[in-house]
């Protein structure tokens, strides 16, 4: 189980943050607790007083938690720099803080309160996200500018443009589905097509089509020989690694 921020959605790590900076402004220390857990890790926790000892923790099982999925985390108000698990009206001026910057508070809710436990859903049930689905944050382009950089392009619309996309600035559903796709890192060959051939395209300094042609297996066997990889003309891992 992670307490890194950096395991959250870049949208909810920016809630996260605020939530810190205002608690911190107010003088009231908190500790984040966990932040992302995997299906794994969940499940093992769902097993808790069901078919392994203790009491139960939580009544979600493995992929129907936020924390699955990055959108959620838990915090505990310190008291002389120690957790205090119980101290009902510390977590009630905690939830509020958290409520203030946008998070969705477990305290709130009717059936299990969840006192430690913040989460931003983007509207999404969780079933959607056991689907597939994932939530597009407000103002998307600030928080996507983290994958603009990775994938060395200077603006969304820059990125837009190169994808054939409409060079509107705004990270919508067809500009995330262009960022996920790339950032799957899909093993790349001769007669493929799509995104990720767009982008392979761009990084090689060729015309960019979106097709997968001998002339960018030609680019991509000498940008390998150049980046001391095996020449085979085929994008998979290694090369990726070095992409980005
Ligand atoms: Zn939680």
């Amino acid at each position: 189980m992670s307490t890194s921020l950096d395991t959250l959605h870049p949208y909810v790590k920016q809630l996260a943050l605020k939530f810190l900076e205002k608690c911190k402004a107010e003088n009231f220390p908190v500790q984040i607790t966990y932040t992302f857990r995997s299906i794994k890790e969940q499940n093992d926790l769902y097993a808790k007083g069901r078919t392994t000892k203790g009491p139960k923790v939580t009544n979600a099982r493995g992929g129907y938690s936020y924390h699955n999925y990055g959108l959620a985390f838990d915090a505990s108000p310190l008291v002389n720099g120690k957790i205090d698990w119980n101290n009902e009206s510390l977590y009630k001026k905690m939830g509020a803080i958290g409520k203030s910057v946008g998070l969705d508070w477990g305290g709130d809710w009717k059936n299990f309160k969840d006192m430690p436990h913040f989460q931003w859903t983007g509207g999404l049930l969780i079933e959607e996200l056991v689907r597939g689905k994932r939530p597009i944050a407000p103002g998307g382009d600030t928080v996507k500018v983290d994958s603009m950089k990775l994938l060395k392009f200077d603006s969304v619309k820059a990125f837009q443009e190169k994808m054939g996309l409409g060079a509107d600035g705004v990270v919508g559903g067809k500009t995330k589905g262009a960022i996920d796709e790339i950032m799957k890192k899909p093993t790349l060959r001769k007669g493929d097509k799509g995104f990720a051939v767009r982008y392979l395209q761009f990084r090689l300094g060729l015309a960019v089509d979106g097709d997968f042609g001998s002339k960018t297996e030609e680019a991509l066997r000498k940008w390998q020989i150049g980046n001391k990889l095996l020449a085979d003309g085929v994008c998979g891992s290694k090369s990726w690694d070095v992409l980005i």
